[in-house]
């Protein structure tokens, strides 16, 4: 999209080209709460953090915008879990099942309880956390136990190197292990949500099936220098 447009511009034009089915996140990370306040003056209502710090300063600062839906995409440290239930309703980075456990074991104790997704790795990445499809498969037995667990589906992050149609094989995978899922476990885990597309890759996650798009830098431009080592 071309730099000079405004963050409503950006918005307005995504919105369009996107199918209405699919949930747009505006990923606000790095980003100052006053970028939040002109995406939310355009329509957005789902916003996307990836460091918990980082998205309570924000809430603090946004406090009278009563009706926005916080997303948590950032890797999830154990010792942090309890303050991210508190604060989001989504968790989109639930990346292992120690960290289900936790979860569970919080949301037991009287902690609010976001939707999940369970990051799924589908190429060998270093920079990136998730179950590899097996493992997945060996821990979904236990995974349909936790009935006090809101999961609705699941979330990938292509490698950034992938050609486009390396990539959209990615996305038919993660569609088809949802569809998967679905058949084996039918009602005990929920598997209507695809949280899959970045800015560089929303299109085709759209076309495969997406449910869920993360956008950042298309929407708000490249994230401040500053901030943007190590951050990711
Ligand atoms: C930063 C981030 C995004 C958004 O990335 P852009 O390339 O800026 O669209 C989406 N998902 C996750 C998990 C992220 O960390």
């Amino acid at each position: 999209m071309p730099e000079s447009l405004s963050i409503a511009e950006r918005i307005v034009a995504m919105r369009q080209s996107l199918p209405s089915s699919v949930r747009l996140v505006a990923v606000s990370k790095m980003q100052p709460a006053e970028a939040i306040r002109d995406a939310y003056a355009a329509g957005i209502r789902d916003f996307g953090e990836s460091r918990i710090q980082e998205a309570i300063e924000k809430q603090k600062q946004l406090s009278d915008l009563q009706d926005i839906t916080w997303h948590f995409i950032g890797h999830l440290q154990t010792n942090k879990v309890k303050l991210v239930l508190e604060h989001v309703q989504w968790i989109h980075s639930v990346d292992r099942l120690k960290l289900l456990k936790e979860i569970d074991r919080l949301v037991k104790r009287g902690s609010p309880s976001p939707k999940l997704c369970l990051q799924v790795k589908l190429r060998e990445d270093p920079n990136k956390f998730g179950w590899s499809v097996p493992e997945l498969l060996g821990d979904l037995p236990e995974i349909a136990t936790f009935d006090r667990l809101d999961v609705r589906g699941l979330m990938t992050i292509p490698p950034l190197e992938l050609t486009d149609s390396e990539t959209r094989a990615v996305f038919d995978e993660l569609r088809q292990l949802a569809d998967r899922i679905r058949r084996e476990y039918g009602s005990r885990v929920e598997m209507e949500q695809l949280s899959m597309g970045m800015s560089e890759d929303y299109e085709i996650a759209s076309a495969c099936g997406a449910t869920m798009v993360r956008l950042g830098r298309v929407l708000f431009g490249e994230r401040p220098r500053s901030f943007a080592a190590g951050q990711c």
